[in-house]
């Protein structure tokens, strides 16, 4: 079998003016996104900025979708005003990004969310997250670590028996730099990981309806310093390969 295409999303950004190109606006996701995608037997391919209309034709020529980290989710899209605290966030991203993922959904592909990937995809599905975890009731976890992202820094507990189980053991180490977390979560979405203060780390789909792993931490940074974390893409891979058979 032929290599799958992997569509992975983009922030945009206009580049600063000590920059080649400096001025204008550019794609751009990051590299260790794609260097896993590649290491776990994928072609990533980067969607770059577009008309949401043509996600539908990006999404045919695609066998999965990772929707990548960046900024926050306009809390528009969750029914709220932004608060003091929250980050920069761009609804232009957020329509494309929602609109590949319905796209995706209704074709069952795939799909892994990482990060700002998994609040989307909660926010999709109905949920909502905490503008920034100064506002939920019971931080007791650095999740905006300040050491190196390669560094796993806090453990998480794993739902025994849980598809994310057979990829990720209980009490693994896992790199943190989220300000924001999921406050509801969707429906049709199960936790599957916790930190020790009770926040949800990762999240599968509560059946077959939608095939969805999403994680809020970076496995991308961290599969150098512990390779069970590149279980995340080999397993995607593999779910994108039956889908493909
Ligand atoms: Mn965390």
């Amino acid at each position: 079998m032929t290599k799958p295409l992997i569509a992975v999303t983009c922030g945009d950004r206009i580049l600063f003016q000590t920059d080649y190109y400096g001025g204008e606006r550019v794609s751009y996701t990051l590299a260790t996104v794609t260097r896993a995608i590649q290491k776990a037997g994928g072609l990533a391919v980067i969607l770059p900025i577009h008309d949401p209309a043509l996600s539908a034709s990006y999404i045919e020529k695609m066998d999965g979708l990772v929707l990548t980290g960046g900024a926050d989710v306009s809390p528009q899209f969750y029914g709220q005003n932004p608060k003091p605290k929250i980050n920069r966030f761009d609804p232009r991203r957020d329509e494309r990004e929602f609109e590949l993922l319905e796209q995706a959904l209704e074709l069952h592909m795939p799909i892994l969310g990482i990060c700002r990937g998994f609040q989307l995809i909660n926010i999709a599905l109905g949920g909502d997250v905490y503008q920034d975890l100064s506002y939920h009731p019971n931080i007791s976890v650095q999740h905006d670590q300040l050491t190196n992202a390669n560094m796993p820094v806090h453990s998480i507990d794993v739902k025994a028996h849980s598809h994310f189980a057979s990829l990720t053991p209980n009490q693994s180490t896992v790199n943190s730099y989220h300000h924001q977390v999921i406050h509801h979560l969707a429906d049709d979405l199960q936790a599957v990981a916790w930190s020790e203060d009770g926040i949800i780390e990762a999240a599968e789909a509560l059946n077959d309806d939608y095939n969805i792993v999403a994680v809020q931490y970076h496995p991308e940074n961290i599969i150098d310093e512990n390779p069970v974390h590149l279980n995340v893409f080999t397993d995607f891979i593999q779910r994108v390969n039956d889908y493909r058979s």
